[in-house]
């Protein structure tokens, strides 16, 4: 299809930054632009009808790593490091409720709990042994003892005694805040082109053309905030990584209140409008799961059926309302890829299960290399 005259003129020309992908880094990365090029022309393109990779497809913790998860983290990396990482999902969450507001995103803290299996008993133990050193090792990021036991007051079946519980943790109504990006991203005059993928792009020196599924465009400099889709336009080693959820229908009287990890974090949990929104289980076919494609299986699907009926809701009659999958961008680090890639390209790609907590960074971040 050719474009008109009025078309290209209003929508395409002149374009200084153009951000690919309106996941939560690329709009937070087009609202950072806005605020240092207040007259700059910024545009947006966005293969979905809505934005069709993680930000709308997430659990909405807003969390800073299970202790086992950090634990597993200083196997791995210095003490500075691991430090540097939660401090980093701190700020992060941080940012978000300054630029959006807690109402906005419906931020409701009431901590978040890791529950260990029976099975796991090594596990377990170790986690309570370290509770002590974690808690001092992390207390420059959160300001006092962020970790503590809890004992299993919402009855969960099949687990240790005790939950080792953050209380900083908190969640948040996803759609609420990638709708209200979506808003200030408007109010901000910044374009908006969904529906349009991007194919690729030749960096000219001073100019960009990028071609895109429909037409091609110029542009002066490129933004690539795709996240689990950055190997389509980068030569980034970002693995694609699909995480299927199920969420039930309303529960009369549901108890269960936070957020929840279990399994060493391969299955996670909420409560959400009465609801129990319950995801994972990429452990039980990780090569299956390392796709781009949406969807869900039988083998995942079965799984967390079965466990959310056998330990999270044992006693209470539960029925599924809903199911789906969301693609994220994983890597052999857990450190987002934020740089510039040539002359006029920039990404910030590769935020593994932890965008909602530093993404409004990321965006940020990304901006700033401009
Ligand atoms: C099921 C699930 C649960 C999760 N739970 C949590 C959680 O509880 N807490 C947490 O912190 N994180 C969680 N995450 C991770 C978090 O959602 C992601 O890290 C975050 O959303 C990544 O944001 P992004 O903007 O980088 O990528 P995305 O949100 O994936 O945005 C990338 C956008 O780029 C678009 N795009 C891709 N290629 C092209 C192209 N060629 N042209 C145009 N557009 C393109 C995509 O359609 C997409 O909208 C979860 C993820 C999933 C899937």
């Amino acid at each position: 299809m050719n474009l008109s005259y009025w078309e290209y003129k209003t929508w395409l020309s002149n374009i200084d930054f153009t951000v690919v992908g309106s996941g939560i880094v690329g709009l937070n990365c087009a609202l950072s632009l806005r605020e240092r090029f207040p007259k700059a022309k910024i545009l947006i393109l966005e293969k979905g009808t809505l934005p069709e990779g993680a930000s709308t497809k997430n659990a909405g913790f807003a969390c800073f790593g299970s202790i086992s998860e950090i634990l597993a983290d200083l196997e791995h990396h210095s003490e500075e490091e691991v430090v540097e990482l939660v401090k980093k999902r701190w700020d992060g969450i941080q940012l978000l409720r300054k630029n959006l507001g807690d109402t906005n995103i419906d931020f409701q803290q009431h901590g978040g709990h890791e529950l260990f299996l029976k099975s796991h008993d090594t596990l377990y133990q170790s986690c309570l042994k370290e509770l002590k050193k974690v808690n001092q090792l992390l207390k420059p990021v959160f300001g006092e003892k962020a970790f503590q036991t809890n004992e299993n007051s919402f009855n969960f079946k099949n687990i240790q005694e005790n939950y080792i519980t953050n209380r900083f943790e908190a969640q948040i109504d996803t759609g609420k805040m990638v709708s209200n990006l979506l808003k200030l991203v408007q109010k901000n005059r910044i374009g908006i082109l969904n529906s349009i993928k991007v194919e690729g792009f030749t960096d000219n020196g001073d100019m960009l053309t990028v071609k895109t599924d429909q037409f091609e465009f110029q542009t002066k400099k490129l933004c690539i905030a795709t996240n689990g889709f950055a190997s389509q336009l980068l030569e980034e080693t970002v693995k694609p990584a699909r995480a299927q959820v199920l969420i039930t229908k309303p529960i009369k009287n549901l108890h269960i209140k936070g957020t929840f990890h279990l399994d060493e974090g391969y299955y996670y949990f909420r409560n959400i409008d009465n609801r129990i929104l319950f995801g994972g289980g990429r452990n039980l076919d990780f090569q299956g799961e390392q796709t781009l494609k949406f969807g869900e299986t039988d083998l995942i699907q079965n799984q967390l059926e079965s466990i959310l009926k056998e330990s999270i809701l044992p006693s209470t009659p539960f029925e599924i309302e809903r199911r789906w999958s969301g693609i994220m961008g994983m890597g052999n680090q857990k450190k987002p890829i934020v740089k510039q890639v040539s002359n006029n390209v920039f990404c910030g790609v590769r935020l593994g299960g932890m965008g909602i907590a530093i993404g409004s960074l990321v965006g940020k971040e990304l901006s700033e290399l401009l």
